[in-house]
């Protein structure tokens, strides 16, 4: 009320867009007050000068007209603010105004008819009444000072009666009084109401046409209506241009037709269309619903919210929402979604979604009661035809892979990349006997199918280690450590196997964990030794050089042979320890025998990636005074697997020094002819499954012989024949004009005392 009033400024109470309102009205107000006060005051004169004369009205006039012309004045003010003078200074001075303006009529209205003698009293009496009444109309900005006015003219009205005496009349002017002041009160109540809920509506008109503004100024959303039948109404160009129609042609079409596309006809709705017309058929609210739609023919993606409009009447009017096209986030989130779960390289569910569907399918059999299994292949060899030609060809036939292996996928079997060459089958129900068997040989075959890659024909294999779930592991992590360790042993075997996990297996794991432990121990507690291979030269049958074979003869283990105990030194780096030591080992003895005689060093890849390869081999030689022309350093194709530069680089090195290279166990390996023009080998070593293969009258063996001496020969490198045993071998070898003969015809690896003998045992033959 204090507000309404304006007695309190309360500052939750927006005054200022009140007063604003006010002072538009107040204009209009100040100007018909004043006119009216000065109408009223010329008729009252009028009625006057003949009976009182000029003496007194004209006075009375001028003062009327002086406190009409400050009224008006500090209206003015009012409307057009000036800065030096405060709001309340400008209330007090209205309230003055109207105090002076109300002590003029009151002065005129017990005067005038004192003077006249009662004469128009009653014409008096009426124009304060009608002064009072249009003052409770009449606006003003200090409705304060309007109570004032009608106070002062109705104490005036009732002291004029009193002074006639005019009992009755004076409670009628005191009732009329106070009616007046309290319509004043609630004319005003109503005026603040009335423009304060204006002020609320204009409000939220402009909230929502800001709101609607940003909407139109964000490119990806748009509004749309439809009416109660769902035909599209009022379409915003953006929503046409949405739906790749003209805004006319789409006008009261139905919404679902625009958006369903050929599915229209045949109402075959995909299910979020489905669902948004359901919605719609039952006036139901929706937000941020993803619709799938169809648009000219292209299939996108939409998020629509939408809410039933009604009328005042709550009668369902249609409705209204708005929409965004989402298909581009929708491709970019599946696209990550994809990522996270499928291999980029072969579209191959990816390690993730494989332990996903593992876990699943360990559930499935522990509440069935069935089995499932678990498959892990590795691609034999692709390390090789990876290095050699290259990552672009390697991943060309990783794809290749896949796609045969997804080939052979039946139901419930699921297969993916774990990464690099490793790849895993899931089986979801392999109760059914023989079906884990049957699978993982299809998969060897198949794999091992030739391929081609940009022109090659490359060959790879496959080995494959399995586990059965529950039986073999209760977990994802169980099985695939299971599956992991019959790879590991069907590797072991030889690759292009299939194992099947077996406890055993981690029997023989946990030993191979021990045979690691002792072999770290070996050089220290001097377990390693060296024996010696003579090579003969295959026409004059004399030693032109000795093999090194190192021997281990465990204190935990007894004699653990080369071949199982050097690919585990392999594996763990120990043959760079072991090897260094070999090197050492060998130039030393090779001092032992004459000047002419030979030896040869095998080192593993791993020995020649070790950046310090060339200082060993110089050590050696430097430590031992051994000319560098009589070490020989033998290699296997296995050195052009992995950073091939680099092992070539060591060797060159080495080469540079003096020593020369052999190329070891030729034709087992991977046989690309390539290798040999990469380096300037001095013996190329024939393996001896060719030699033992030519003996037993293999055509393929001796072809093979056959080619490799001749290459040689052109290539000016010298043959050795390994693992010659016979002397009708020793025969057939220099027949096909190998330069050099090595095996246990013309001797075992042997003792370095018994490797020494043979000189002496000569020289005394000699002597
Ligand atoms: P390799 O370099 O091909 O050595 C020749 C292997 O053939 C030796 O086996 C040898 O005993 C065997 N052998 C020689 N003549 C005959 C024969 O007439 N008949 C049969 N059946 N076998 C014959 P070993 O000593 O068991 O060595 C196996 C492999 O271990 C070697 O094959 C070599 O690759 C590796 N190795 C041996 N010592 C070392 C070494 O000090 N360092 C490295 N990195 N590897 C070594
Ligand atoms: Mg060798
Ligand atoms: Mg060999």
């Amino acid at each position: 009320m204090s507000d309404v009033l304006g007695l309190l400024r309360n500052p939750a109470f927006d005054a200022l867009r009140l007063r604003q309102d006010e002072y538009a009205e107040l204009a209009q107000a100040s100007r018909n007050r004043a006119l009216a006060n000065a109408l009223v005051a010329v008729f009252v004169a009028s009625v006057f000068v003949p009976l009182i004369g000029l003496l007194y009205v004209v006075p009375w006039v001028g003062l009327m007209a002086l406190i009409l012309y400050k009224s008006r004045q500090t209206d003015m003010l009012i409307v057009q603010p000036d800065e030096h003078i405060g709001h309340s200074t400008l209330e007090s001075l209205q309230n003055r105004n109207a105090i002076a303006g109300a002590l003029s009529w009151v002065a005129a209205l017990i005067g005038f008819p004192l003077l006249s003698g009662g004469a128009q009293e009653i014409t008096l009496l009426l124009v304060t009444l009608v002064l009072m009444v249009s003052s409770t109309f009449v606006f003003s900005t200090s409705p304060l000072s309007i109570l004032i006015y009608i106070g002062i003219l109705g104490i005036g009205a009732v002291s004029s009666l009193a002074l006639s005496g005019q009992v009755e009349a004076m409670g009628a002017a005191i009732l009329f009084t106070i009616s007046s002041l309290v319509a004043t009160v609630q004319i005003r109540t109503t005026f603040v109401k009335a423009r304060l809920a204006e002020a609320a509506v204009i409000e939220k008109d402009e909230v929502v046409s800001l709101l609607l503004r940003e909407f139109e100024e964000n490119e990806a959303d748009w509004l749309w209506e439809v009416d109660p039948a769902r035909r599209l109404r009022a379409v915003s160009p953006r929503f046409a241009f949405a739906l790749g129609r003209a805004q006319s042609e789409i006008e009261g079409k139905p919404l679902l037709e625009m958006i369903a596309g050929s599915n229209w006809a045949s109402g075959q709705f995909p299910a979020s269309l489905h669902d948004l017309a359901e919605r719609l058929k039952n006036r139901e609210n929706f937000s941020t619903m993803l619709v799938q739609v169809s648009i000219l023919g292209e299939e996108r993606w939409w998020e629509l919210s939408g809410a039933p409009m009604r009328d005042e009447q709550g009668r369902f009017t249609g409705f209204r929402g708005v929409g965004s096209d989402v298909t581009e986030q929708r491709k970019s989130s599946e696209k990550i979604a994809y990522l996270a779960r499928y291999d980029t390289l072969t579209q191959l569910p990816n390690r993730l979604q494989l332990t996903e569907a593992l876990g699943e399918a360990l559930r499935y059999s522990v509440q069935w009661r069935t089995r499932c299994a678990l498959l892990m292949v590795d691609l034999d060899r692709f390390k090789a035809i990876n290095d050699s030609l290259g990552h672009m060809t390697g991943d060309k036939l990783l794809a290749q892979v896949s796609a045969r292996l997804q080939s052979l996928m039946g139901e419930n079997q699921m297969c993916g990349r774990l990464g690099g060459d490793e790849f895993a089958i899931v089986i979801r129900d392999a109760s059914s006997a023989g079906i884990v068997g049957d699978l993982a040989q299809r998969v060897i075959q198949r794999l091992s199918d030739p391929y081609q890659v940009d022109h090659h024909t490359l060959y790879v294999g496959a080995t494959v280690g399995s586990a059965e779930g529950p039986r073999d592991g209760g977990t994802v992590e169980e099985m695939m450590r299971n599956a992991d360790l019959a790879l590991y042993q069907a590797k072991d075997l030889g690759g292009g196997e299939h194992c099947r996990f077996e406890p055993a297996l981690h029997a023989s794991a946990e030993e191979r964990r021990q045979l690691e432990a002792s072999l770290r121990q070996a050089l220290g507690r001097d377990e390693m030794l060296l024996h010696y291979q003579p090579v003969v030269d295959a026409h004059t049958e004399s030693v032109v050089s000795f093999e090194a074979l190192v021997r281990w003869n465990s204190a935990d283990h007894g004699f653990v042979s080369p071949g199982k105990f050097i690919p585990l030194a392999e594996d763990t780096r120990l043959i760079v320890p072991i090897g260094q030591w070999v090197m050492r080992k060998a130039c030393e003895e090779a001092r032992n025998w004459p000047e002419h005689v030979k030896v040869n060093v095998n080192v593993s890849p791993e020995q020649l990636l070790e950046p310090g390869f060339h200082d060993e081999v110089v050590q050696a030689l430097a430590a031992t005074g051994l000319r560098p022309e009589r070490l020989e350093i033998e290699v296997t194709e296995s050195i052009f697997l992995r950073d091939a530069s680099v092992a070539r680089n060591a060797l060159e090195q080495a080469m540079a020094l003096g020593c020369s290279v052999a190329l070891d166990d030729f034709g087992t390996g991977y046989s690309s002819l390539g290798y040999l023009r990469k380096l300037k080998f001095s013996t190329i070593k024939v393996d001896r499954t060719f030699v033992q293969g030519a003996a037993q009258g293999s055509a393929e063996s001796l072809a093979i012989i056959n080619a490799v001496v001749a290459m040689a020969k052109s290539l000016k490198m010298s043959t050795t024949a390994e693992g010659v045993e016979t002397i009708e071998e020793a025969e057939l070898i220099r027949e096909l004009g190998c330069d050099k003969i090595q095996g246990f015809y013309f001797g075992r690896p042997m003792t370095a005392i018994d490797a020494r003998s043979l000189f002496s045992a000569a020289q005394e033959r000699r002597a």
